[in-house]
């Protein structure tokens, strides 16, 4: 669109500043959380957010169970050991820290989020006499009924609440707004992080905005190794507008990252290829406990870890003989045998036995409850799924107890990603954080899928309250430092150059997005080699160098837009480095270097930052968190004050 057709007043390089004693970068799930705990602790919030709060980000428009609720009155199992079965299945490689939070407070969060006016129990007794109801508390269970440690709930009503909930707690909220960067102390790198420069989605005009603490909650990376520019909307998982941007600027700033060498094999992708997640027939998450059946309607049968066939339907809910739980719904993440849940046998070991494909997922024999909370609770609550699967499939007639979905499995559709196609998905890298959830940078704080090993709704509603307790704890007493003049130059200089090319014929944020995914996947795909990460370096370099200053943006559509492809480029630079630094192979992280050097690292996160122009790495102990329980306690004095301990 050229200028002179966009809808909205221009405001290029037009100036507001904005003071707080905290500033939240990124309103999704973990953001609307640090704001709210800050906001209770008596400080000043402000909240910056490139989408609507409302609804904006991974959360926005629901989520249909929550995991690690370990303190829920029915749980059977305890924070301890759920976080020690997500740091087993995960050879140690996970955030020991931000987990433990998970774990202690993550049914707090439901809890509080319940309060704010979102729905957590079958109090219209929809589900009354089913199998993962509690009578008593009316919650609902979903995978392991015995050990009840994930609800099932009602997420789309939850982002509403919490927005609800910032105003009332008179939390200013500025949505439309894409932070592009941190500011430092006197405008040098690594000094404690005053605040942040940002710029409006619509109007293009800059927000400087200054404050005591900040906190990072702008989510992960995305579009590194995928992207389609025809279908741009559909590339991956998470919402299109969460693609790393948090991580580019805190490299910018010398913020210190880690495990940022592990990537996936794609999957609940798009990209033109697959199908919008969980919109296909499966077995796995919301569809568990769905009978998958051959285009004969054969039953593929569901067998436990010990490879026992599991005969009765309420088998598929209970760990196996002498396993105390299991992790998940469905083997989807590959768990280890100590935590494997049931599975259907594999579709490829069933077509070589004679079962036709394609497969579908089949809810008609369930009992009524198990069918009903599948088609409608989770499916319709789920992140993706409310409009155009529930209501959409339900509008066109499709009926769950007569009608089938199809599978687009691995290993027999075009839906199956190339080895060399990946993501950050599962437990990607990201900030590395202390027991305060700080980053290495004064003054500021990470939360949710930001941080290194991070994900689920749960994980960020409790990371981020943690995190923005302790940034009140941090800013309360302390003063105020005034942005940098030349820093805010330098960054008004960087963001609008792309404006001031626009009569030229450089390149769009399309062609430079395509230009970096295409480097990713031939020089930094499954199997990585120094000298293929050298070429692909030197190729992300020569974009950074010689085709961003020529880019061009119209309006402040496409300049948002090319300002996330020039943080897509910085993120796929610190991978690429994290590349380089690992030396040897390592399963957890599904990395694996053919020139290995055969060095033993799989004990050490590699960790490394910007300093200068210059990488800097260092080793860490995997577990350097220390005791979980004590150092929670330590750092949570102030939080469990007047307040029952929940284990
Ligand atoms: C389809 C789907 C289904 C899921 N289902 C579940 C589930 O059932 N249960 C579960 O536990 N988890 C689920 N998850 C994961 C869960 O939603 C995420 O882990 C969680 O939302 C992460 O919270 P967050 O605040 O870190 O990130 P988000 O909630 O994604 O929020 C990040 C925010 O940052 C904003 N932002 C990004 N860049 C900028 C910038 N430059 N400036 C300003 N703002 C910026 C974004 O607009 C966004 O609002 C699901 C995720 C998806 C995608």
């Amino acid at each position: 669109m050229i200028m002179n057709d966009w809808p909205y007043s221009l405001e290029w390089e037009k100036e507001e500043v904005i003071d707080s004693d905290i500033l939240v970068m990124g309103g999704g799930v973990a953001g609307c959380m640090a704001a709210i705990a800050a906001a209770k602790c008596g400080q000043s919030v402000v909240l910056a957010e490139k989408g609507a709060t409302k609804r904006s980000g991974a959360g926005g428009s629901g989520c249909d169970h929550w995991e690690s609720a370990a303190t829920n009155p029915c749980s059977k199992i305890t924070p301890g050991e759920l976080v020690q079965a997500m740091l087993d299945d995960n050879d140690g490689f996970n955030n020991g820290i931000s987990h433990y939070i998970e774990c202690r407070e993550g049914y707090d969060r439901l809890l509080e989020i319940e309060k704010m006016g979102g729905k957590i129990r079958d109090t219209g007794g929809e589900f009354t006499g089913a199998a993962f109801r509690d009578e008593k508390t009316k919650l609902l269970f979903a995978y392991d009924y015995v050990n009840r440690y994930t609800l099932r709930v009602w997420g789309s009503t939850f982002k509403p609440a919490m927005y609800r909930e910032l105003k009332r707690l008179g939390v200013r909220v500025i949505d439309r707004v894409m932070i592009t960067s941190l500011l430092s102390e006197s405008g040098k790198q690594g000094n404690r992080i005053t605040g942040a420069a940002g710029i409006h989605t619509r109007t293009g005009r800059f927000y400087i905005f200054s404050a005591k603490a900040s906190i990072m909650c702008m989510s992960r990376p995305a579009r590194i190794w995928l992207f389609s520019g025809s279908l741009p909307g559909l590339c991956e998982f998470r919402p299109p507008q969460c693609v790393g941007d948090g991580h580019a600027m805190g490299w910018r700033a010398g913020a210190e990252f880690t495990m940022m060498e592990k990537s996936v094999r794609a999957e609940f992708s798009a990209s033109g290829r697959s199908f919008p997640p969980y919109a296909a027939g499966n077995n796995h998450n919301t569809w568990y406990g769905a009978d998958i059946i051959d285009s004969e309607a054969r039953k593929i049968p569901y067998a436990d870890r010990d490879g026992n066939i599991l005969t009765g339907i309420a088998d598929r809910f209970r760990p196996a003989q002498g396993q105390k739980f299991f992790l998940k719904g469905g083997s989807v993440d590959n768990p280890k045998y100590e935590y494997r849940g049931p599975e259907t046998l594999p579709f490829t070991e069933m077509m070589l036995k004679g079962y036709k494909p394609p497969f579908y997922a089949d809810l008609s024999s369930l009992p009524e409850t198990e069918r009903k909370v599948i088609w409608g609770m989770m499916v319709g609550e789920e992140g993706k799924t409310k409009v155009p699967v529930f209501r959409n499939h339900s509008a066109l007639g499709f009926d769950p107890e007569k009608h089938v979905i199809q599978c687009y499995g691995a290993g027999w559709t075009s839906a199956e990603f190339l080895p060399d196609e990946r993501q950050l998905f599962g437990l990607p890298g990201g900030f590395l954080n202390d027991w305060n959830l700080s980053s290495n940078l004064e003054g500021l704080f990470v939360a949710g899928d930001s941080l290194y090993a991070s994900n689920c709704y749960g994980h960020a509603a409790a990371t981020g309250h943690y995190a923005g307790r302790h940034a009140a704890d941090y800013a309360s007493g302390l003063k105020k430092s005034k942005p940098a003049r030349s820093q805010v130059r330098t960054e008004k200089e960087r963001v609008y150059n792309p404006v001031r090319n626009r009569h030229s014929t450089g390149m769009g944020w399309k062609e430079l997005n395509m230009g970096i995914s295409k480097v990713m996947k031939n020089y930094c795909g499954e199997v990585k080699h120094d000298e293929l990460l050298k070429i692909g370096l030197r190729h992300l370099d020569d974009f950074e160098h010689n085709i961003i200053p020529g880019t061009c943006a119209n309006n402040p559509h496409d300049l948002v837009r090319l300002l996330e492809v020039f943080d897509i480029l910085t993120v796929a630079q610190i991978i690429m480095n994290a590349c380089l630094a690992r030396k040897s192979s390592v399963k957890a992280l599904c990395f694996t270097k053919l020139d290995d050097s055969g060095t033993d690292d799989s004990g050490s996160l590699i960790v490394l930052r910007q300093k200068e122009g210059k990488v800097e790495t260092r080793k860490l102990s995997i577990d350097f968190f220390g005791d979980l329980k004590k150092n929670y306690e330590k750092f949570s004095k102030e939080y469990f004050r007047g307040k029952s301990k929940p284990e």
